[in-house]
């Protein structure tokens, strides 16, 4: 995703009592956490919810996470309905580069068939 210059931690967590959203009341499925002045972040996965997920789902988490990578540093204290307004973001420009890349694929396999008809 172009996120190169960011030094990214993946944690495998099997305890999921560290994914209880406090404000809504359900488990999610990963969190990235971080220091965005250090370009540092740490990607957590829940893995009591991770094999249920399909691989389109994961695909979306992954670069949703990633995505918030991108705002970290707008994130601030989560006051009132912040943290929403982030995840609203977030899920935003997940679905523009998911849209963007099976665009450039779409593109891409048209350009190989027509270099193989001519
Ligand atoms: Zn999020």
């Amino acid at each position: 995703m172009g996120l190169g210059w960011w030094a990214v931690e993946l944690i495998y967590e099997t305890d999921r009592r560290e994914f209880q959203s406090e404000t809504e009341g359900y488990e999610i499925v990963a969190r990235a956490t971080g220091r965005w002045e250090y370009r540092t972040v740490t990607i957590t996965f829940n893995m009591a919810l991770v094999p249920d997920r399909t691989d389109a789902e994961l695909e979306t988490d992954i670069v949703h996470e990633m995505c918030h990578i991108l705002v970290f540093e707008m994130q601030g204290e989560d006051v009132g309905d912040y943290q929403k307004h982030v995840e609203r973001t977030v899920c935003s420009l997940a679905n523009a580069f998911l849209w963007t890349r099976a665009e450039g694929r779409k593109e891409g396999i048209k350009a190989t068939r027509k270099e193989r008809k001519e």
